[in-house]
């Protein structure tokens, strides 16, 4: 019995059990978290970034995973985000202000153009977009007012790659912050803040989390760059990370290194098999020594995902979408970097009246090999292409 309902109901039976003492840690679902003295809460409310008081600052579970990732990444601080694109827009808001000037790569994941583009643009900010597979007309498209290098290497869909060293170099020098999207490698395959880069940004919503049930985002960085962000645009924007997100991120990342070694290892077996096949003009993939960016891939990054695309040598729209429809495990989705194998034919994202069969971008199709082994996917290839006959 109880002696007061609302007591009951708000109070009692709460006590963690300190008997025991769980292998994983506790899901820290609360938030706000309470303080014994006037004294510790208002050291508290005047240094949030110092303590833990409102998960819409610090979260226990959050901050598990923060200090995971910056560790993977080699920096001193790492902030979570609800999705990739609020990581990106959050701090690269926070990091520039009217009359500055971006470089940023051509073609990147299609929201981060969109920042510059769509909505800095109306704040006073512009941008130069450039090849993204030459670090010489990027580093020449600084002008005196560029404050910011957005580099994606490789980037998603047809895998250019930047000297990440000579442009880190050249910035740090004229005082320009560098940024860069690394869901492709993950912080198993390549470190960019050891070769000089500011900030490492993911898309945990890939290879991080790994399980395709999740929207989160990363940024890793300097305690210098990163503490005012945490102290303005973080907490004032809210774009954080629920933290039974992070738990059950922090739990995909207890497989991540296996993940990414077994995803290195398929793609290899499927880039060659697409290679000789008589249906594919070209195979897009870092690894290949015939892509262009392949010794400075070779150079910046100990293995390659399982994300390529193949360039179909058929032109006709019709056929390639035959192609695409009998592929039967490669489901047809956005995103990549989960357990499952996926395809994104380009043509799904250009209009009909659009469609140009002499535009090898248009006859993309992105593969993305899952956990799946490899004589299945290939199987699955090999029937498709079969439909064509
Ligand atoms: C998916 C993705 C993003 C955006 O991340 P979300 O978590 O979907 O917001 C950014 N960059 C790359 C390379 C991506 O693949």
């Amino acid at each position: 019995m109880y002696s007061d309902l609302s007591e009951l109901l708000l109070h009692q039976y709460e006590n963690a059990d300190t008997s025991v003492q769980p292998v994983v840690p506790p899901a820290y679902i609360s938030s706000n978290f309470s303080f014994t003295t006037v004294h510790d809460f208002r050291a508290a409310l005047t240094d949030e970034f110092n303590h833990t008081l409102y998960s819409r600052g610090h979260n226990p579970n959050v901050s598990m995973l923060a200090a995971k990732l910056a560790a993977m990444e080699g920096t001193e601080e790492c902030l979570l985000f609800s999705s990739g694109a609020a990581a990106v827009s959050v701090v690269i808001t926070a990091l520039l202000k009217s009359g500055d000037h971006v470089v940023c790569i051509q073609n990147p994941y299609a929201w981060s153009a969109r920042i510059f583009t769509n909505i800095l643009s109306r704040y006073g900010v512009s941008v130069t977009f450039s090849d993204a597979s030459d670090s010489d007309a990027l580093i020449k498209a600084c002008k005196d007012n560029t404050r910011l290098i957005f580099l994606e290497s490789p980037n998603s869909i047809t895998f250019e790659v930047q000297d990440l060293r000579k442009i880190a170099d050249f910035a740090r020098k004229n005082h320009i912050l560098t940024m860069i999207d690394n869901s492709y490698a993950s912080p198993v395959f390549q470190n960019p803040h050891a070769l000089g880069i500011d900030l490492v940004m993911h898309s945990a919503s890939k290879y991080i989390n790994g399980h395709s049930d999740i929207i989160a985002g990363v940024v890793c960085g300097s305690r210098k760059i990163l503490e005012p962000v945490f102290r303005s645009e973080y907490l004032n924007y809210g774009a954080i990370l629920h933290p039974h997100s992070a738990w059950l991120i922090l739990r995909g990342l207890r497989t991540l290194e296996i993940r990414m070694k077994k995803s290195y290892e398929t793609a290899i077996e499927l880039v060659n098999f697409c290679k000789s096949r008589p249906e594919f003009e070209e195979v897009l993939w870092p690894f290949l020594p015939e892509c262009k960016g392949y010794e400075i891939a070779k150079s910046q990054m100990s293995g390659c995902g399982a994300l390529f695309s193949v360039v179909m040598a058929e032109k006709s729209r019709n056929k390639i979408e035959r192609f695409c429809n009998a592929l039967k495990l490669f489901k047809m989705a956005v995103s990549w970097g989960g357990y499952e194998c996926l395809q994104f034919p380009v043509l799904a994202s250009v209009p009909e009246s659009v469609y140009n069969p002499e535009n090898k971008r248009h006859r993309i199709v992105r593969l993305y090999a899952g956990l799946e082994s490899p004589e299945i996917l290939k199987n699955d290839i090999r029937n498709a292409l079969n439909s064509l006959k």
